[in-house]
């Protein structure tokens, strides 16, 4: 049986369907229809629903809609670009809607005047309901009233009426192949429609009712592939891990460490700790996402559990995105645990030749305790003594695939990851559906908040430079990042260069450096070095400083063009000051007249909780573009929206825990198992 199913996801060119031809495969393929199962699984963004014709009456705009009226009236308005216009008045009794087409002047001639007609497309709200360039028929003579009528996507090359029979032939030939994937059990207990059926009704729905039930099987569907591909490989690595860990709970360091360092912990981050001390301590694989605001003291965090399991027996790694954040984190860690008699040792792109040799072969002695690097690095070249924690700094950068890698690979070690870009819990919990998730909600005491202004004129540009003049000559850092990302946007945004120039020009006599992409690993830790060291006085940056570094005595981050970065980016970036005992400030600038971006910088302006910020984020930007969600497979679902359908996709994921519970971690359909290898594996890896 399970042969025969995967036929669903070989081309579609090998099924023959009635009537398509070649070329009609290729363009199929620019819709990105490729398999049968692409194509059986394209399914109409809405609904042609003569049932149910929505009233001109009862529009409230920014609506996809299909409705019928009469046209009361058609002009050829002059246009002030020249762009020929037609625009007709339709009434349906209830009210009165404006059609606008552009680019299509032979419709003047060819709509009737007081002809009924069905219209299908987006309503604005303007002045009165305006409707752009939408699909339209003649309800006269149209056979199937009162049919619920599938709308695809199309293209110019693939009108509705090609695709539709295309789809058609495909349903009559091949529905057959679609056994069901959802295990039987869930079918029962959540009345979910089979998914013959549910396929049938999704494109050709016999009532509205029986749409809805079909649009909630295949959100569960689409969901359940992907969580169930996630919570499958924990459930494995859980059943057959159990007491790996020999942990006698030493804590002689541990507490050394404690009494020598100039702060006390926070109590969250007491709490944190101690409850992965515990999980660590229970012999099973812990796989953790720690989640705690820009400053909210991860590092240390990070720091006790590597100690923790260094005294217990084990090695333990440290990762991190990028070269500078990884320097940074070892020569901090190198300088407080050296005298605890720990060997620490750094391994990045830079480490090269005999010296990369030699630490990989003291890594694989046991000689060395903590590694701290790069992911990629770590990721390929290492083999180790004795492995006990991984900890995975910036988790936004790396996704279930490369958690997934790792076990592949058959790392058996405690996995950490710890992220500053907060999302809501609950979403948490369903996007890292394979790991636990401990908060630190607290910032270490006497951070004084960083005063936050956007600066949108010329006038107070020069304010912004003599203040920051005043702050330099008292002792403090600045930070000044330029926006641009590529050569391509020149027109648009600085460059380093040029804003490099622009720092010198307005703040003569103090010593700036420079730090930028094309810059080698070697220079770039250079200039880091000798900013922290107060060296120099100004760095002027790229975006390379978004994550991680921390240089306490940097008191004044400026963005320059700052509404061409998305809130998360702008609070990483702001989280660089405020790290020390000093007043800080962060000026965003930006000329910007978008709504949307100056809600942005408003935002920014108005608070510095991360939590707060993220939801903000949520509102103001599509779910997808978050960080952490692309990685995490979930930006691709066409069912779900992440932000809003919470409750599904928590749903999803206690159906999945219960049945892999009662399962001993096995999926028992092989129709599933086919469905995740082909969906979830492949789609994590492209
Ligand atoms: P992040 O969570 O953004 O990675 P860091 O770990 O870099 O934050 O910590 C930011 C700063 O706060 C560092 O200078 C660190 O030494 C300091 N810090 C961490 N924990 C505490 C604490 N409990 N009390 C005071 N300062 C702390
Ligand atoms: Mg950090």
């Amino acid at each position: 049986m399970i042969e025969i199913y995967k036929n669903i996801y070989k081309e579609i060119e090998l099924f023959n369907l009635k009537g398509v031809s070649t070329a009609t495969y290729s363009k199929l393929k620019k819709l990105n229809i490729e398999t049968l199962y692409e194509l059986i699984y394209y399914f109409p963004r809405a609904y042609d629903d003569r049932t149910n014709l929505k009233k001109i009456g009862e529009l409230r705009g920014d609506e996809y809609v299909v409705l019928k009226g009469n046209i009361m009236n058609i002009s050829a308005p002059p246009t002030r670009t020249g762009m020929k216009m037609i625009k007709a008045t339709i009434n349906d009794g209830t009210g009165v809607l404006e059609v606008i087409w552009f680019q299509r002047p032979y419709l003047r001639n060819s709509l009737k005047m007081g002809e009924e007609y069905i219209f299908i497309g987006n309503v604005k709200r303007g002045y009165t309901f305006q409707m752009t360039n939408p699909e339209f028929k003649l309800y006269k003579g149209q056979e199937n009233k009162g049919e619920i009528l599938p709308i695809y996507s199309s293209i110019k090359e693939l009108n509705q009426n090609n695709i539709r029979k295309i789809l058609k032939e495909a349903l009559k030939d091949y529905l057959n192949l679609f056994e069901e994937n959802i295990p039987s059990e869930i079918i029962e207990k959540y009345r979910l429609m089979d998914r013959k059926k549910a396929l049938k009704e999704i494109h050709y729905p016999t009532n509205p009712r029986n749409l809805e039930e079909a649009k909630r099987r295949f959100a569960i569907e689409e969901l359940l592939i992907l969580e169930m591909g996630i919570l499958q490989k924990r459930f494995e690595v859980d059943m057959n891990n159990k007491n790996i860990y020999n942990i006698e709970g030493k804590k002689t360091l541990v507490t050394k460490f404690l009494k020598d360092l100039p702060f006390s912990l926070t109590t969250a981050q007491k709490r944190v700790i101690t409850e992965v001390y515990k999980g660590i301590n229970a012999g099973k694989i812990i796989n953790y996402l720690i989640q705690g605001d820009v400053g909210s003291g991860k590092t240390i965090v990070a720091v006790l559990l590597l100690l923790y399991m260094v005294e217990n027996g084990y090695q333990g790694v440290l990762m991190a995105p990028t070269e500078i954040l990884a320097t940074q984190h070892y020569l901090s860690i190198y300088e407080t645990l050296e005298c605890l008699g720990i060997k620490v040792e750094l391994l990045t792109g830079s480490v090269k030749g005999k010296r990369k040799s030699e630490i990989l072969e003291r890594i694989r002695t046991g000689e060395t305790n903590i590694v701290v690097g790069t992911h990629a690095i770590i990721e390929e070249s290492v083999e180790f003594f004795k492995l006990g924690l991984i900890v995975i700094d910036e988790q936004h950068r790396f996704g279930v695939l490369q958690r997934k890698r790792l076990r592949d690979k058959g790392v058996l070690a405690n996995l950490i990851v710890m992220s500053a870009t907060p999302i809501p819990r609950s979403l948490a919990l369903s996007i890292y559906g394979d790991l636990d998730v401990a908060v630190i909600d607290e910032l270490p005491p006497g951070r004084k908040p960083i005063k936050t202004k956007w600066i949108s004129e010329k006038e107070n540009e020069e304010k912004m430079f003599s203040f920051i003049d005043k702050k330099l000559k008292e002792g403090r850092q600045a930070y000044f990042v330029a926006s641009l990302i590529d050569e391509s946007d020149k027109l648009s945004a600085k460059s380093t260069e040029e804003l490099y120039q622009e720092v010198l020009k307005n703040l003569p006599g103090y010593r700036v450096g420079i730090l930028h992409g094309r810059m080698k690993n070697r220079e770039k830790d250079e200039i880091m070095h000798l900013f922290k060291n107060h060296k120099l006085d100004i760095l002027v940056s790229t975006l390379v400083i978004e994550v991680g570094v921390n240089v306490p005595n940097s008191s004044i981050m400026v963005i320059t063009n700052s509404e061409r970065f998305g809130l998360a980016t702008l609070h990483q970036l702001r989280g660089r000051v405020g790290r020390g005992q000093h007043q800080s400030y962060c000026f965003l600038l930006s000329s910007t007249e978008n709504d949307n971006s100056a809600a942005r910088l408003k935002v920014l302006e108005s608070t510095e909780d991360g939590f707060k910020i993220a939801e903000e984020d949520l509102r103001l930007r599509k779910a997808g573009e978050m960080f952490g969600v692309k990685q995490s497979g979930l930006s691709d679902l066409k069912f779900i929206d992440i932000v809003h359908d919470i409750k599904t996709i928590k749903l999803v994921k206690d159906i999945c825990m219960d049945y892999l519970k009662d399962n001993e971690g096995k999926i028992k359909s092989e129709i599933l198992k086919w469905d995740i290898e082909e969906k979830f594996n492949k789609s994590l890896t492209s």
